[in-house]
């Protein structure tokens, strides 16, 4: 890849990783829908699955397309490497994977996706793992969850659905105090409001399925490295610091010293979890990622202006936008978000439960789905789907409550977006 590090974000969003096919000069960087690629003989062959030349072996492990994707998003988090992975979720088992073991915890936010609080305090516990959910705002709970079978901090940027604003930078002291990885969830953010990394995130994760493509096309995920974390200094990662055994005894770190992660999400990761992105899908995220500039500020733009119209409406009772300067969180934006606190946040209707399920059924404009991060706006009740499986005071913790309803605005004229909430409020509230 040419040096693009001194190129601004919205040029390496569309040039980052993608250098014109060397074969035949396509600008745009074609779908590789291949499962494999021809050695050009055995040595080459040996060489490539020994790690000493670096090259396309099985489409499970990389692909030109996919490892497109994996630099654009390396380049525009500040990371030293990344993998791309064929979900959000299957990037946080990515991402934890090289650090964890049975018996081993992580310490996480309580205001996290629903389905990320879903895997982290069930499904982990079928490998062994555990989390402990914390108060995130309460610095001095952090730092005492974290025990000798610590392997890692985990939060999102702006936490998905209640509003919430991290405050990355004393998280990532606490984690450094006990020299520990930082994992940052940047979906909801994404690199163009906030880089964790620049906060002291080790690595960063993404779903792509959000904003990243942007369109609501497909499932990816993204694991980010930052290579800064020194995995060899407390011998608590001997997957990476340790030989490998199943990998004819390499340790990936120092050895491959900033890229070691990478490379072991790769080479062990990928090669026996097989949570690969499809190299039509990479595609798909690579035309996502070239506007998400330009989205993103539409997307904030018109959040900060929906925020403001319901706050200063009469049938409304709460409204947890950290872009508003009413917001409990709003002294955070400027250092932690300066462009902007998202397009993701939660209302409440005078009338609770019953005016929201009502509220929903009456958008005409809004999309009634799971997903968030579309150019459309799209709304959802959390506390009867995504967060459904937890119990309702978890459900409030993490900003779900069954009084509100969660919106992900979009890129549409302001005037529709506020007429259709306008229109289906007075049908809530009537
Ligand atoms: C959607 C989402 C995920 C999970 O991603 P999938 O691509 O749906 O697996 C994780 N974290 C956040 C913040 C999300 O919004």
């Amino acid at each position: 890849m040419t040096d693009t590090t001194s190129y601004g974000f919205d040029t390496l969003a569309i040039h980052a990783g993608a250098e014109p096919d060397p074969a035949t000069g396509a600008r745009q960087v074609p779908i590789y829908q291949t499962t494999a690629y021809v050695f050009r003989d055995a040595d080459h062959a040996a060489k490539l699955f020994n790690l000493q030349e670096v090259g396309y072996i099985y489409s499970r492990l990389t692909n030109p397309t996919v490892s497109a994707l994996a630099n654009r998003v390396c380049a525009l988090e500040g990371g030293a490497g990344a993998v791309c992975c064929s979900s959000g979720h299957a990037a946080q088992i990515m991402a934890l994977f090289p650090l964890m073991g049975p018996g081993l915890n992580i310490v996480a936010s309580t205001r996290l996706y629903g389905g990320t609080l879903t895997q982290f305090s069930q499904t982990i516990k079928r490998f062994g793992w555990s989390a402990k959910f914390v108060d995130f705002d309460d610095l001095a709970a952090v730092e005492a969850a974290v025990d000798d079978n610590t392997r890692a901090i985990f939060c999102e940027t702006i936490a998905n659905p209640g509003g919430y604003i991290t405050d990355l930078d004393a998280i990532a002291a606490i984690a450094d105090k006990v020299g520990l990885p930082l994992i940052v969830d940047n979906t909801t953010a994404t690199p163009y409001l906030c880089k964790p990394i620049e906060h002291g995130a080790t690595l960063v994760v993404h779903s792509a399925t959000k904003y990243l493509t942007g369109n609501g096309t497909v499932t990816g995920g993204v694991v980010v490295d930052s290579g800064k974390f020194d995995w060899s200094a407390s011998g608590k990662f001997p997957s990476l610091s340790e030989p490998e055994p199943a990998y004819h005894g390499l340790a990936f770190h120092p050895a491959l010293g900033a890229m070691a992660f990478t490379f072991h999400s790769i080479a062990v990761g990928l090669r026996d979890l097989g949570m690969t992105m499809n190299p039509q899908g990479a595609h798909y995220t690579l035309m996502g990622i070239e506007t998400l500039a330009l989205r993103m500020q539409r997307h904030v733009e018109n959040a900060v202006a929906v925020a403001r119209w319901l706050e200063a409406d009469p049938r409304v009772e709460t409204v947890t936008y950290a872009g508003l300067d009413s917001n409990p969180y709003a002294d955070r934006i400027p250092r932690i978000c300066p462009k902007g606190a998202g397009a993701l946040f939660t209302f409440g209707l005078k009338g609770g439960y019953d005016a929201c399920v009502k509220l929903i059924d009456n958008m005409k404009l809004f999309s009634h789905v799971a997903n968030l991060g579309d150019t459309r706006s799209l709304i959802i009740h959390p506390a009867s789907t995504t967060h459904r499986q937890l119990a309702e005071a978890d459900q409030i913790k993490a900003g779900a409550g069954p009084n509100v309803v969660r919106v992900s605005i979009g890129i549409e004229d302001l005037a529709d977006i506020i007429a259709d909430l306008d229109q289906a409020m007075t049908a809530a509230t009537a």
